[in-house]
């Protein structure tokens, strides 16, 4: 302006010399013609410049507008900051002179309102991201600026790109708001950066098959570095053809496939390809996920195998073998359950199977199980189970919790042993020492009473005899010798009696009691001959037979069956007071009992209490009471005979009252065990 306005004064000035030139012209004659000319001239050049001063001005206004209107419409803020300096003349801070209206958009603020005010007074941010420090050094240097950077604070946030130039003390900024475009950016590099950062091998290839793409993933897998196949046929550097059916058909395959690594390795491939579409939906390449699955296909193989060799053990070893989630429900039961209960899968569940315990075995089983799984520890016990045939067998069970890495129970693994035969070889050999034991105190007991009182009469004979054979006129009391001499024959028939029970036991408990059949011989003739012998055995009691009319003919071991028949009458005259009755009768068969016949043998003596009758025929059972206490015996009596008839394929048994009497049946099958 002051440019142009100076130029104009000049000319002014030359106008106001010309006229003066002219006047002086005027008055200088001859060269009045050569003013006139001088005006003319001069008018037509006052003309052209005043022309071209329009001109000129016209121009500049349009200029004018046009920087106008670029800066009012332009998207960019626009900005001029006019510099403020300290007293030294240094650049300090800076004011605002010109925004438009982009500008004011960003800012938020109009010029009025930064009017008076300076950047670092109402944008100190400017000095921490740096911008302050752009501006200084274009003022300083004089070259443009042009920077990319993020402006957070006083309400603005956002990346900006901006240029700086330097205009007269000052500096013009053209800045416009890139954060979309940055975050896009970001967003973009964050993706590819992850693309190349994922473990999986991340490929793609073009229509030609040739790779455009190698994340570092698959660097990793195959070996060969982007560079090295960027451009290569896919399938010249992973050894497999990519393309088959299905992905033409339906756009994208998953499946397994072997690749190699470039040092010729075979390696298993999890591999998801699909194709690659451009913007228009145009088919522009193939992209694949591909995963190393070698080790994960090695383990895979290894824990089948070792499934099946697990499975080939439990299948193998002897035990029945079972497991149970954490909570402890059945999951598994070898084959051994199986083929031991009889039972299928479907009957043999994870929840069934408790059915086949013992139901005394029940509550102790379910107790020790309840305590060791809630503790995580071993459990241990024997329970008995129901095998195949209904029979129970004892087993010894043993269960371990399974833990996980992190140490908590996955699973129960359970063994179930059968211990029967040790178990059983324990009871025996348990049973074996107490009735040795037994032995030795009953026999031991019962034998010396009779041997004590047959060395009594023995010694009493032998003294009388000595005494005699030194005086022989001394006279011997005959039928004192004959008492002592009846005791001795006596006291050793009740020794034979004795010792012939406990072979009688001890061939039972060796199973060794043979019979001895005799066909067809008559039940009736056999009792009344006992019967007989009885009466002389026991003239203190009353012993009564009425044998049937007709003769019974079996098959039975006589004299097993004597030795019965001597053991009830005789124990029936044993445990009664003397002079009561003992009744003996044979029950032929009846309509009612047609296959069978009975043996009373009824006693009016002391009788057996209820709880005794239950052990009556156990080994070396007695009872005692007063009445019996003295009395003596082994308690192998009942014991042998009841096995006598159990082999004759008979049963025994007993009513009884106490202080009222006892009978004791046996019955017979009419078609013996020999038949
Ligand atoms: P023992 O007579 O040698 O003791 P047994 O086996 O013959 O052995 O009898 C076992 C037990 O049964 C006897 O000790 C006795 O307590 C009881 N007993 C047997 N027969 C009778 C009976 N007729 N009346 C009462 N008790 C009897």
């Amino acid at each position: 302006m002051n440019i142009i306005n100076r130029h104009n004064n000049e000319l002014l000035e030359e106008i106001a010399q010309l006229k003066a030139r002219v006047a002086e012209l005027e008055n200088i004659q001859p060269a009045y013609r050569q003013v006139q000319e001088q005006r003319n001239i001069l008018a037509e050049r006052e003309q052209a410049i005043r022309a071209e001063f329009e001109h000129e001005r016209q121009q500049r206004q349009l200029y004018k507008n046009w920087f106008q209107a670029v800066h009012e419409m332009t998207l960019d803020g626009f900005t001029i900051l006019g510099c403020v300096r300290d007293a030294g003349n240094k650049v300090v801070d800076y004011n605002w002179l010109y925004n438009n209206p982009t500008a004011e958009k960003l800012m938020g603020k109009t010029l009025d309102d930064l009017k008076g005010h300076t950047v670092v007074e109402l944008y100190p941010t400017s000095i921490s991201s740096g911008l302050f420090d752009i501006y200084q050094q274009v003022m300083e240097t004089g070259l443009p600026y042009e920077t990319e950077l993020r402006y957070n604070g006083e309400g603005i946030d956002g990346w900006f790109r901006s240029v700086t130039v330097r205009v007269e003390n000052g500096v013009a900024i053209s800045y416009s708001d890139i954060t979309e475009r940055k975050l896009a950016q970001e967003q973009l590099n964050f993706q590819a950066n992850v693309l190349s950062q994922l473990y999986d091998a991340v490929i793609a290839v073009d229509n030609e098959q040739r790779i455009t793409y190698w994340n570092g993933g698959a660097e990793r897998l195959y070996q060969y570095s982007a560079e090295e196949v960027i451009g290569e046929l896919v399938q010249d550097v992973t050894k497999y053809a990519w393309v088959n059916s299905e992905l033409e058909k339906s756009g994208t395959w998953r499946g397994e496939v072997f690749h190699h690594k470039k040092d010729g390795t075979r390696i298993f491939i999890e591999a998801a390809i699909s194709v690659l579409k451009n913007e228009q939906s145009e088919i522009i390449g193939l992209l694949a996920i591909n995963r190393d699955i070698t080790a994960r296909k090695q383990i895979e193989q290894e824990l089948r195998d070792s499934r099946e060799l697990y499975r080939n053990l439990t299948e193998a070893i002897p035990q029945l073998i079972w497991m149970t989630d954490e909570t402890g429900q059945t999951t598994y039961l070898n084959e051994r359950w199986y083929e031991y209960s009889g039972l299928n899968a479907e009957q043999l569940n994870g929840q069934n199977w408790p059915n086949l315990l013992y139901p005394d075995d029940h509550a102790l089983t379910f107790q020790k199980w309840v305590e060791a799984f809630k503790a995580g520890q071993n459990f241990l016990s024997e329970y008995r189970l129901r095998a195949a045939d209904g029979s129970y067998r004892w087993f010894l069970v043993r269960a371990r919790p399974i833990h996980n890495a992190q140490g908590q129970i996955t699973n129960w693994f359970g063994t179930s042993t059968d211990i029967n035969d040790q178990k059983q070889a324990l009871e025996t050999q348990k049973e074996l020492d107490y009735l040795k034991d037994l032995f030795v105190s009953v026999a031991g007991h019962e034998l010396r009473n009779p041997l004590t009182s047959l060395k009594g009469y023995a010694q009493f004979l032998q003294m009388n005899l000595l005494k005699q054979a030194k005086a022989p006129q001394t006279s011997l009391d005959t039928d004192k010798f004959l008492r002592s001499a009846e005791q001795i024959v006596r006291q050793a028939d009740r020794m034979e009696d004795l010792i012939t029970q406990l072979l009688d036991f001890s061939r039972i408990q060796n199973q060794k009691l043979e019979l001895n059949y005799s066909r067809q011989a008559d039940l009736v003739e056999l009792v009344n001959q006992v019967v007989e012998q009885q009466r002389t055995t026991h003239p203190n009691y009353s012993i009564i037979f009425q044998p049937p009319s007709e003769p019974i003919k079996l098959n039975f071991d006589v004299n097993r069956l004597e030795q019965v028949l001597d053991n009830l009458i005789s124990n029936a005259a044993k445990y009664s007071p003397e002079n009561t009755g003992i009744k003996i009768r044979i029950e032929s068969p009846s309509a009612e009992k047609p296959c069978e016949v009975i043996v009373w043998v009824q006693d009016e003596g002391y009788g057996i209490s209820e709880e005794h009758q239950a052990h009556i025929f156990d080994r070396f059972y007695r009872e005692r009471t007063s009445e019996t206490k003295k009395i003596d015996g082994l308690g192998l009596g009942l014991y042998v005979s009841n096995e006598i008839i159990r082999q004759h394929g008979g049963r025994m048994w007993l009513t009884s009252e106490p202080g009222k009497g006892s009978t004791f049946f046996f019955a017979l099958p009419l078609a013996s065990a020999d038949d």
